[in-house]
């Protein structure tokens, strides 16, 4: 089966989409043009105008429409503690259950050398700049990742880039979650896998 270029086009830029494959693609584009193309147009028009007005915080990736986002901005947030997250998903969970008063760093991801992914677009390096920073007051970095193989790796990484330092490092487990999904989770869990968090290394000085 053939479709039109621009439909191809089409299919080819939903298949990039995680979880779509061939069949789904084929499927919505399908809907999109033949059944729903009002839709479609509200759905372009507000990818673009998401795409010109969101970036990510300089201080610590957040998604965000200011110069800076509202837990960098504001003065009642802890500057001691970083806690590390897989995506904004995961932070927004944390903050719902109301239990961290700290500070985020949003890495967009886990360490997939085979996928391209390394410490470079995850911003680690960045992390690492902003903890080691001569003004910088953090003296804690949690490590709330899920317990996939990438998330377990890019924390060994991260913990390992920290040993040289005064940081007290230690690793949040949400052992039945997946990262995208702890704004789902309970407060009791989150508060729980805070309570119970187990710490990687810490040299002192
Ligand atoms: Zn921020």
């Amino acid at each position: 089966m053939s479709f039109t270029p621009s439909t191809e086009n089409l299919i080819k830029a939903l298949q990039l989409m995680p979880g779509i494959g061939l069949r789904s693609a084929q499927r919505l584009a399908l809907h999109l043009l033949e059944r729903a193309p009002e839709e479609a147009r509200n759905l372009s028009v507000a990818l673009e105008t998401a795409l010109a007005a969101v970036k990510k915080c300089p201080t610590c990736r957040t998604l965000t429409e200011s110069d800076q986002c509202d837990i960098c901005a504001s003065p009642e947030r802890e500057e001691a503690t970083i806690c590390v997250v897989i995506s904004d998903a995961d932070k927004e969970g944390l903050e719902l259950s109301g239990h961290f008063k700290g500070r985020y760093f949003v890495l967009h991801g886990a360490l997939s050398p085979i996928d391209g992914i390394g410490p470079e677009q995850l911003g680690i390096w960045q992390l690492i700049d902003l903890i080691s920073a001569q003004d910088s007051k953090v003296t804690e970095v949690l490590l709330a990742l899920d317990d996939q193989m990438e998330s377990d790796a890019t924390a060994y990484f991260i913990s390992e880039q920290l040993k040289k330092g005064s940081i007290a490092c230690s690793r949040v487990r949400f052992a039945q979650f997946k990262s995208g999904s702890l704004d789902k989770a309970d407060s009791r869990v989150i508060a729980d896998a805070l309570a119970n968090k187990q710490t990687i290394g810490f040299e002192h000085d």
